[in-house]
């Protein structure tokens, strides 16, 4: 039996359930929020609430949006022909991050995991062909990461493009294999970009 209230415990078991959040951090996070001013709280829930409410997924590339379009799509210095894939809206803010990149993404929402229940279909992968398919792309930059299941996801879409007349490349890592997008410094990813390969 716990000697604190258990709408305490409910707070800090819901903390819990976040990434990388171990019990004694939920805790900790729990202390923390009850301690907070009243407005304060308030306008953390909020928060949670409002993104829950305003973000959506952005009709042509998939990446998180508070409009039908994104702003990356919507931007008209952008080349709309040029489309990297990444796996996750992280991907977005690494290559967005090294400055060099002047296309538009498509964000897959994963990777393709037997072992985690992924399967092609939990992914935007439909989406992507459908933007290839409409003949709206010239070439493809796979952009998963270097590992074992970004590896597995940028093969399966290779070959689905195969049939198309469409540039497709991939990222050349200054890397080692098993590494994330997320972590390379600014000037790996420049060299990534510019150094792509057939694929
Ligand atoms: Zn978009």
């Amino acid at each position: 039996m716990s000697v604190l209230p258990s709408s305490f415990e409910t707070l800090s078991d819901k903390l819990a359930k976040l990434p990388g959040v171990g019990r004694k951090s939920a805790q900790r996070l729990a202390f923390h929020i009850i301690s907070m001013p009243d407005a304060d709280a308030e306008a953390f829930a909020a928060a949670i609430l409002d993104a829950k409410k305003t973000i959506r997924e952005c009709a042509v590339c998939r990446n998180l949006s508070e409009s039908e379009v994104c702003t990356v799509c919507d931007n008209p210095r952008r080349d709309p022909r040029l489309v990297c894939v990444v796996s996750d809206p992280k991907g977005v803010l690494a290559i967005e991050r090294s400055r060099e990149y002047g296309g538009v993404f498509h964000v897959l929402h994963g990777v393709i995991s037997p072992l985690q229940g992924v399967s092609p279909n939990d992914l935007r992968i439909r989406e992507l062909m459908e933007r290839v398919a409409a003949g709206a792309v010239d070439e493809v930059i796979l952009a998963t990461n270097p590992d074992v299941e970004g590896e597995t996801t940028a093969r399966y879409i290779a070959r689905l493009l195969a049939p198309f007349e469409v540039r497709t490349t991939r990222l050349a890592y200054g890397l080692p294999s098993g590494s994330s997008l997320e972590f390379a410094d600014d000037a790996t990813l420049t060299r990534a970009l510019e150094g792509r390969v057939e694929y």
